[in-house]
């Protein structure tokens, strides 16, 4: 058949000859039923229950005539929704509306679909089903996390997939996951990234000060030898500082203080290692461990504050 001069084919799968209302999408005929869209799409339910249905997306609204025909009611009156989404992402949320098992997980990318069209349709279900099963999803990439949050409002996501980022490589990233995290945000994170760099290098060439007992220590420079060759490392101990600048999976900053109460300071005087260690965990000295997490912090709560500004 045609309709606004284009030639409509019948959905293999989603023209049931028996619904009741009727879309078209890029040239595909859609027939539904009217009752379970209704039932959960809210966006549907308010657009349906309409005796004089206005679409937005559909048909030839300059026609004042024709507007009442533009009900959906017929195969010639079906409402377009071309203009909304692809033929393909409306299928997938139809694959969760009108459900065929087939024993086959989804692929991210068909969840990504009916979590969009399930927040544009205001159909919960979808939402929900596709928030919970892209959450535990290990090939969920952090670009096409952080993207789904922002388009979909997901704001728990934004800190798990930042995080994700952070850790990843930078060089490692594709054209197509440099577009999903916008350039605005890819810049915020390379100089973060770069900054932590500096105070990583920073952190591992200055070793944390030795505090010495004043009654007990009588080799003060055997104990901080003692010290600075435990963040160093020796060949048969690995230091402190080889960690903290580790290409694959860097010791956070975070977590050095823990990892020194753990090493092995042989020579050093046993009341100048408590002291030292007791000196690091004073807030200032902290503060300086966990710097990253502040920076990473803050490039999170920069991206917050832009999703609440545009709700
Ligand atoms: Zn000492």
């Amino acid at each position: 058949m045609h309709n606004s001069g284009i030639t409509l084919i019948k959905h293999p799968q989603y023209y049931y000859a028996d619904g009741q209302i009727v879309f078209q999408c890029e040239g595909y005929l859609y027939r539904l039923y009217k009752g379970i869209l209704m039932q959960k799409s809210k966006l549907f339910k308010a657009m349906l229950s309409l005796p004089q249905p206005h679409w937005q997306g559909g048909g030839d609204t300059t026609a004042g005539s024709t507007k009442a025909a533009l009900d959906g009611a017929t195969d010639e009156t079906a409402i377009n929704l071309s203009e909304s989404h692809t033929s393909t992402e409306w299928d997938h949320l139809l694959s969760f509306l009108f459900p065929v098992w087939t024993g086959e997980e989804r692929p991210v990318d068909t969840l990504i679909d009916i979590l969009n069209l399930g927040s544009f349709y205001e159909v919960e279900e979808a939402r929900e089903f596709a928030i919970q099963t892209l959450s535990v999803r290990q090939d969920f990439r952090p670009a096409l996390r952080l993207n789904a949050a922002r388009r979909n409002r997901i704001l728990t996501w934004v800190e798990p997939a930042m995080r994700q980022l952070f850790q990843a490589s930078l060089a490692d990233l594709s054209d197509s996951d440099a577009k999903l995290i916008g350039p605005e945000t890819l810049l915020d994170v390379a100089c973060t990234k770069a900054k932590i760099e500096t105070h990583r290098k920073r952190l591992a060439l200055f070793p944390p000060k030795v505090v010495h007992s004043a009654y007990l220590c009588d080799d003060k420079e055997g104990c901080t030898h003692a010290w600075n060759t435990a963040w160093w490392g020796q060949y048969d101990r690995p230091g402190v500082a080889k960690a903290i600048l580790q290409l694959q999976k860097p010791l956070p900053g975070r977590e050095v203080v823990e990892r020194v109460q753990a090493i092995n300071v042989e020579g050093m005087t046993f009341s100048c290692k408590r002291q030292t260690l007791e000196n690091l965990q004073k807030e200032h000295v902290k503060g300086m461990f966990s710097a990253e997490d502040r920076l990473i912090q803050n490039v999170i709560d920069h991206i917050y504050k832009h999703l609440e500004q545009s709700m």
